[in-house]
């Protein structure tokens, strides 16, 4: 069939199969013109693997180190006549290429918070790989069912205390308008934290610990977002915000659980970018806009696969511990946080307007990675020309 892009509110309803393994190739590209790791990950699990920062994460340990991974990802398969989702095409795509390469990698689409697909991925360790020495933790998700309870939660993205109101960008109409938000009840701010806290994560490896599939030395880390002031009262200081810092939590637990291994827990501040779970934050999308146009113009803009590459080689397997916060958290986010970049995000806020929207910031360029996300928008791709979507 032929597939054309269909954007609703902030996401794409389709993706198209050539485009998404294009966005895999030049990440693997990329990441084999920068990254060289005689001691890096040699097994690798990766939560969340399927887009962003978990399928950079996968992309640079595989090519960048040699890795056997396997991936864990929730993604819609093609069904009567209708594309799969992006993180589908993009995991097949992954599979594919790492086996070209003779790279071990298998990949479980299901449900990572249940029981059922942690001890799927336990068995396949033990069987194939006998331990892993890394476990990525990169997942966005909506919802959450927790195991044993069956009880569900869903995150919310709201402010806590009071209402905000601020800028915000309409993509679907391009306008920047002005937006309400009511504060969170504690039930949303608690049922966040259920979602994207580090519960989760802490039950990842406990289990895996628990049947021995964590190598001597084992490393696992997760990603967090710090931001701006003018996202704080959306993400730092939101219900997002809290969910995060509950990762910060979980950290410490894990590092103490792993140090008896000589293994270690990080949390790792990583940039800005565009992604599925970006995009629907509000706020984000404009300062995104806005960064990009700026970062571009002193030469330093990265997407995941720069965060991810910079991340392993200049943090996770130089053997130095340096550009921690004081939390102990690493700092990916250096670049979009440098004072000069800061500075003129906050010249500009004031001035950003639906008129000036093309001309102070790169919403072009927002849009166009947007739809790339999707497989859209690549110039060697013929997209009139019919393709298979399975
Ligand atoms: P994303 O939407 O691109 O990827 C989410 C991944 O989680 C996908 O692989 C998806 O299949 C998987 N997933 C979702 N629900 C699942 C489930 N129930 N079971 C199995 N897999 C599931 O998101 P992202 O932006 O790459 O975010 C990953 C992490 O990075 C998050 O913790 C996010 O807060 C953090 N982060 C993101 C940004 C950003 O700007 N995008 C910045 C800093 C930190």
């Amino acid at each position: 069939m032929i597939i054309k892009p269909k954007v609703r509110g902030f996401v794409c309803i389709t993706a198209h199969p050539k485009g998404c393994e294009q966005n895999v190739l030049d990440q693997i590209e990329t990441t084999k013109r920068r990254v060289n790791l005689p001691n890096g990950p040699k097994k690798v699990l990766i939560i969340g693997s399927s887009t962003g920062y978990g399928l950079a994460s996968r992309i640079t340990a595989a090519f960048g180190s040699g890795a056997a991974t396997l991936g864990v990802y929730y993604e819609r398969p093609p069904a009567n006549n209708k594309p799969a989702s992006p993180g589908w095409y993009n995991a097949r795509a992954f599979d594919r290429n790492a086996s070209k390469s003779g790279l071990y990698a298998k990949s479980i689409n299901g449900d990572a918070f249940s029981d059922a697909v942690r001890q799927q991925a336990i068995e396949l360790i033990l069987q194939d790989l006998e331990s892993v020495d890394l476990v990525i933790y990169s997942l966005a998700s909506p919802r959450r069912t927790v195991p044993r309870t069956g009880e569900t939660f869903k995150s919310v993205l709201k402010p806590i205390g009071d209402s905000f109101s601020g800028k915000t960008l309409n993509t679907d109409k391009n306008e920047i308008y002005q937006v309400s938000i009511n504060p969170a009840t504690e039930n949303e701010i608690n049922a966040t934290k259920k979602v994207m806290g580090g519960e989760d994560w802490e039950l990842w490896i406990e289990a895996l610990s628990e049947r021995g599939c964590l190598s001597k030395g084992c490393k696992t880390i997760a990603y967090s977002y710090i931001g701006p002031e003018v996202t704080w009262p959306i993400y730092k200081n939101g219900t997002i915000g809290k969910a995060k810092e509950h990762l910060d939590v979980s950290q410490k637990r894990i590092q103490n659980h792993l140090s008896l291994i000589g293994g270690s827990a990080w949390v790792a501040v990583n940039k800005a970018v565009i992604t599925q779970a970006s995009s629907a934050i509000p706020v984000v999308p404009l300062y995104l806009s806005a960064l990009i146009k700026i970062m571009k113009e002193k030469g330093i803009e990265e997407g995941c696969i720069e965060q991810i590459n910079r991340l392993f080689v200049t943090h996770l397997y130089t053997g130095s511990q340096s550009g921690l916060d004081p939390e102990g958290r690493i700092r990916v986010d250096d670049w979009e946080m440098r004072e000069d970049v800061q500075s003129k995000i906050k010249e500009l806020w004031p001035s950003l307007n639906t008129d000036t929207l093309y001309s102070l910031t790169d919403y072009h360029s927002y849009q166009t990675e947007f739809l790339k996300l999707f497989g859209f928008n690549h110039k060697m791709i013929d997209y009139s020309k019919e393709v298979e979507i399975d």
